[in-house]
Parts: C-alpha cells; sequence; structure tokens
C-alpha cells in the first residue's frame, strides 16, 4: 500500500514568524498515522527555522527548487548540499511557475532529479498541461514527454522513489480544481508511463499526486480515486488549521 502525500506549497509567501508560528501549531497536531505524510515546502531562508521546530514531530521540511551544481560561482542559487545539511527531506522540482517565469526546462529538471539523488532529497517533480494543450488534446503528449524527459537516466530503483505531482496549470490558483475523474486518469496515465520505463513493481510504488486548487473542501474525493496518493497543495496550506484538515484527509 502505498502512503498518501500531503504537501503545501508556500511559494513566495509568509514572514519568519508566521512560519514559525506555523510549525508549531502544526507539529502537535499531525495525525499519528504511517500511511500519511506531511510536508512543508517554504522559502529558503525559513528553511533552517522550521526544521528545528519540526524535530521530533512529524512534519517533515521541503524546498521549493535548488540549482543542480554541487557549488560553484552561480550567484543568487542554493545547492542540494545545502539543503541536506539543513535537514531538508524533499525539493519540488520543474514547478509550472519556475517553468513559466525562471526558465526550468525538462533537461534542467532532469538534472535537477538526479542532484536531490546524489544528495539524498526526495524529489517533487511537477508535469502538468496548460489550458490550450488540453483543449488541443495534447494532454497525454506533453505529460508523457515531461515525465519521460524528467526521469531520464535514473534507475528504476530511484524511480520508485520520486513523487510526480500532476498539477494541471490552469487549475492552479484558480480556485478550479480538476475534475476528480480527470485527475485520476492523468495520474493512471502517468503511473503507466512509469510502468513502461521500469516495470509493473516500480509504478505500483511510485507516488502520484495531484495539485491545482486543493483545499478541504475537495480533498477527499481526490484521494479517494484510486491512483492519487496525495496532494501538493499552494492556498490552502498557508493557514495550520487548513494544513492539518487536508492532512487528517490522507488518513
Ligand atoms: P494551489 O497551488 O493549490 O494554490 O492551486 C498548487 C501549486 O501550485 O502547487
Amino acid at each position: 500500500m502505498r502512503s498518501k502525500v500531503i504537501a503545501g506549497n508556500w511559494k513566495m509567501n509568509k514572514g519568519l514568524s508566521e512560519a514559525e508560528q506555523f510549525a508549531d501549531s502544526v507539529k502537535g497536531n499531525l495525525p499519528k498515522d504511517d500511511n500519511v505524510e506531511a510536508i512543508v515546502c517554504a522559502p529558503f531562508p525559513f528553511l533552517p527555522a522550521l526544521v528545528s521546530k519540526a524535530k521530533s514531530s512529524n512534519l517533515k521540511v521541503g524546498a521549493q527548487n535548488m540549482h543542480f551544481e554541487d557549488s560553484g560561482a552561480y550567484t543568487g542559487e542554493v545547492s542540494p548540499a545545502m539543503l541536506k545539511d539543513l535537514g531538508v527531506t524533499h525539493v519540488v522540482i520543474g514547478h509550472s511557475e519556475r517553468r513559466e517565469h525562471f526558465a526550468e526546462t525538462d533537461e534542467s529538471v532532469n538534472k535537477k532529479v538526479h542532484a536531490a539523488f546524489n544528495h539524498g532529497l526526495v524529489p517533487i517533480v511537477c508535469v502538468g498541461e496548460t489550458l490550450e494543450q488540453r483543449e488541443a488534446n495534447e494532454t497525454m503528449s506533453h505529460i508523457e514527454n515531461q515525465v519521460r524527459k524528467g526521469l531520464e537516466g535514473l534507475t528504476d530503483e530511484q524511480i520508485g522513489r520520486v513523487i510526480i505531482a500532476y498539477e494541471p496549470i490552469w487549475a492552479i490558483g484558480t480556485g478550479k480544481s480538476a475534475s476528480s475523474a480527470d485527475a485520476n486518469q492523468v495520474c493512471t496515465f502517468v503511473r503507466n508511463v512509469v510502468k513502461a520505463m521500469t516495470s509493473e513493481n516500480i509504478a505500483e510504488q511510485l507516488v502520484v499526486q495531484y495539485g491545482g486548487s486543493v483545499k478541504p473542501a475537495n480533498i477527499d474525493e481526490l484521494l479517494d480515486q484510486p491512483d492519487i496518493d496525495g496532494a501538493l497543495v499552494g492556498g490552502a496550506s498557508l493557514e495550520p488549521g487548513s494544513f492539518l484538515e487536508l492532512v487528517e484527509a490522507g488518513t
């Protein structure tokens, strides 16, 4: 049985004291259930405080991006080793906002996924189609391309440990989630692409999240779908109460 993984993506929000308050209110109230994982992916400046607050709790801390190189002349960048050193466990890679605003490509995504594994971080790899691609019936070919290129060169064992977040771009931050059936259809497809790349066994281990306007009101029906193993949540992950409800839904 795959665990449910609920990851909050705060994007560029909150201040340090708010981030600390969030961890304080959430950490003691998370369900004591090994079948659900709760991760908060926060801006870089909050990571040390969050890791320290989350110590000996079920809350895990992730980053929202990183560079693929270990060190060097890359002004403004953060390396996987730095994240690992802080005690960060997960890293979001290839979010559509990074692809759109920061020229992230399938090639850089692939390099970052390799770098994450080289440093013992779990990558949450984002894939998703635009509204134009959906309307032109290009969703599946686009997703297949992103999954294959993003995971290129990994061992089967590594692929089994990747988290893939299917996030249709038209559903992100719009309040308009994909229907649970449509979301599940693409998550099943992702699993099948991974099966073709590896084996049935590995594909069955793969955690596939849905993301895009997930909130307490719609998470139950999304998680009821057979191929949706969790959620990557932006807006509704910012408030401790709402984040806890989302995690609770995974139990
Ligand atoms: P949203 O964002 O939940 O606010 O739609 C999801 C995401 O961008 O990961």
